[in-house]
């Protein structure tokens, strides 16, 4: 099995075959998956599984961002109910992506600005588009469950990346602020296992943290280097290769903000 039972009706892939996290809501008459993965066969099995453990039949797809690690595999649900943001769906539009052999072109065939809402029975899941990781940056919350998943803008055990072209530090900062004033218990993050609020707070002050010192050296006019040499120092438990790249966005989007 690979998929890994979190609490009921919450099942999540966060380890191989997946590179990013799959999250399986089980709802009173459906599936519903958040993100889908990467790999075409490996989803194709994985679908098979949680249709198996659930008894019931997968029919919603939502997208937090459009990633290829979180999207790629969207052809192997083409009779879903694929939900995403407007901006999701002109981001994979944008990305023009080769369609593999044997499957045809699948898009999110449901989107929405800025929220969206659906039921089944008395179950309930908000779909919101924050922006942050990416402009189209959406996490999906069942206060039922007490689950929120995030996608990239949670990340656990894993440095957050923050490189993308459309990413955005104070929306991403004022998403994870959102997270933690809603009722929840369990965090799915985008890369790595599940956690609780404190993670979510740890992430929070650490961007916060860097946004402060970033800013600070922005304005008495200090030198690119400089800035990056004060944002690298901001203490994080984990680091990794994603680290200087988003420190170089982040530092750009904040001059780009502080100089018009
Ligand atoms: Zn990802």
């Amino acid at each position: 099995m690979v998929f890994r039972k979190v609490a009921e009706n919450i099942y999540v892939i966060d380890r191989q075959p997946a590179y990013a996290n799959v999250t399986a809501l089980v709802f009173p008459s459906r599936v519903v998956m958040v993100d889908c993965g990467i790999r075409l066969p490996a989803v194709m099995e994985t679908r098979k599984e949680i249709e198996e453990i659930a008894k019931r039949k997968l029919e919603v797809i939502i997208l937090t961002h459009f990633h290829s690690d979180h999207t790629r595999a969207i052809p192997a649900f083409s009779d879903c109910r694929i939900i995403s943001s407007n901006r999701l769906l002109r981001n994979l539009k944008q990305a023009n992506r080769k369609t593999p052999k044997g499957f045809k072109l699948t898009l999110p065939n449901e989107t929405f600005d800025d929220q969206l809402e659906i039921r089944d029975g008395d179950v309930r899941l908000i779909i919101k588009r924050t922006g942050g990781h990416t402009d189209g940056s959406t996490y999906a919350y069942c206060p039922n469950y007490k689950v929120i998943v995030a996608g990239d803008n949670f990340w656990v055990d894993y440095y957050p990346w923050g490189g993308a072209r459309n990413g955005d530090p104070d929306e991403w900062i004022q998403a994870l602020k959102e997270y933690l004033s809603l009722d929840a218990k369990y965090f799915i993050p985008g890369h790595g296992p599940v956690a609780g609020k404190d993670k979510v707070v740890e992430l929070l002050d650490y961007i916060d943290n860097v946004r402060k010192v970033m800013k600070e050296m922005i304005v008495s006019g200090r030198t690119e280097e400089e800035i990056l040499k004060a944002g690298w120092e901001v203490e994080y438990y984990t680091s990794g290769i994603a680290k200087p790249s988003t420190l170089k966005k982040w530092c750009k989007i904040w001059r780009r903000k502080l100089n018009p």
